[in-house]
């Protein structure tokens, strides 16, 4: 027994778990961390690192928040969990209104679930049945070649076909993919989209608008999602706004659909969405998608539901994580880090080994010029075991460094961080 406890939680870990994107075989032992605070996490060997990717892009008001660990303890004690089927709650009335007020303003309901897979899950079903219900069935989904929605096997289906999901392809539903209208793209992913149209049949068109954040921070402007959105309008094709990494401020905005004149029919929701603090996903739908299912018929009901939907701790968690994300003191952070990034930016403009250096509010971007862009290039492992070594959390995807910390990270935390940059274009230099 007292071996057992002298034992590190990385190496009784070890033994036991597996972990998620990682091959077990080759990999360093996992850190333990055994607190957190701010953008800090401390390890049990005492080191402490600094989140600089907001421990997957999901924590927004730093770790362990005083403020939302009153608000769950508050609601732990007074209703931890109800079935969500044919009862209701505070926290999720509370928090259905105050999304609906912060929202595009043609949401109307408000669906949840767990996590941002099924948020996308969600709104795929909604899309389709939406059409069965009309009596009108259509079949096809549009997408982006190189997006991210998921790893569940509707949102696998419609995210890039990579080395992710190759084992899964052919039991993966067939998608119409658009090339990511990345500045210089656009004509081409317009006479794209027409080819589609031709063939007639669609139901819906799903995007992560204006920044994809797994095929590597790419970034792409308002206009030409605008102008396809526009264009599946007229031809009545359902628009899905997958605003799960997006979502409460890191594009600089409360969403990234507010650079858009058009708005989408359906958006999902999860990330920072509970400050990333607890498991939660919203899929929010017109009142047209709404009412598709109203119907005498129970056939045409939405079947889709799971244990913990809109968990009230969750939910009292999303709705703490908005007070602090709605009050003036986020809104002058979140302004501070982007204008730090840009202050970094300029100074990194000509370096020889950076290819391309991206910005959109929060989010930096910084592509090496390595050649080679896969996931599994050897560049990435060393650029994060260096990150490491220098205490700061960084994970390369691919050859693009990215910078998504939360909203609390000082000026002198970012100055490490980009230091932390600075040496490993070094690194790049030298190899
Ligand atoms: C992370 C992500 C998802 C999946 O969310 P999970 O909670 O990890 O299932 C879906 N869409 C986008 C754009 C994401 O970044």
């Amino acid at each position: 027994m007292e071996t057992f406890f002298t034992m590190s939680l990385a190496s009784r870990d070890h033994e036991i778990i597996w972990h998620p994107y990682t091959q077990m075989q080759t990999a360093a032992l996992p850190i333990g961390i055994v607190r957190g605070e701010g953008s800090l996490l401390y390890a049990e060997d005492g080191a402490v690192y600094l989140d600089a990717v907001s421990s997957w892009w999901v924590t927004i008001h730093g770790h362990s928040h005083p403020y939302i660990a009153e608000k769950v303890a508050q609601q732990i004690k007074e209703l931890d969990h109800v079935l969500f089927a044919g009862f209701t709650h505070r926290p999720a009335v509370e928090l259905a209104e105050r999304l609906l007020s912060i929202l595009p303003h043609n949401q109307k309901r408000i669906f949840y679930s767990d996590n941002g897979s099924t948020a996308v899950e969600v709104a795929l079903k909604m899309a389709i049945q939406f059409w069965e219900n009309r009596g009108t069935p259509k079949r096809r989904i549009i997408a982006f070649r190189d997006s991210y929605h998921g790893d569940t096997f509707g949102a696998m289906s419609v995210s890039s076909r990579s080395a992710f999901t190759q084992p899964f392809v052919q039991y993966l539903f067939e998608v119409e993919f658009l090339d990511v209208p990345v500045p210089g793209k656009e004509q081409l992913v317009l006479s794209q989209i027409q080819e589609i149209l031709k063939k007639g049949d669609v139901a819906a068109f799903i995007f992560e608008p204006l920044l994809l954040g797994t095929a590597g921070m790419v970034m792409y402007e308002p206009a030409i999602l605008d102008d396809l959105l526009e264009i599946c309008q007229q031809s009545n094709i359902i628009t899905i706004a997958d605003e799960v990494m997006t979502g409460f401020g890191r594009t600089g905005k409360n969403f990234a659909t507010e650079f858009l004149k058009n708005q989408p029919d359906i958006l999902c929701l999860s990330k920072g969405l509970t400050g990333g603090v607890m498991a939660l996903g919203v899929t929010s739908s017109t009142a047209a998608i709404y009412e598709a299912f109203l119907s005498d018929n129970p056939a045409k009901t939405f079947f889709h539901g799971h244990s913990f939907t809109a968990n009230p701790i969750a939910c009292a968690t999303a709705l703490a994580s908005l007070d602090l994300f709605t009050d003036v003191i986020c809104q002058e952070n979140r302004l501070r880090i982007s204008q730090q990034h840009a202050q970094f930016r300029s100074k990194l403009s000509n370096h020889p080994t950076i290819k391309e250096c991206r910005q959109l509010g929060t989010v930096l971007a910084i592509e090496f010029n390595t050649g080679e862009t896969s996931y599994f290039n050897n560049v990435r492992q060393k650029l994060y075991q260096f990150a490491l070594d220098n205490n700061v959390i960084l994970r390369p995807l691919g050859n693009i460094i990215y910078v998504m910390p939360p909203y609390c990270t000082t000026n002198e935390q970012l100055a490490q961080i980009y230091g932390v940059v600075t040496g490993m274009l070094t690194l790049i230099a030298e190899n």
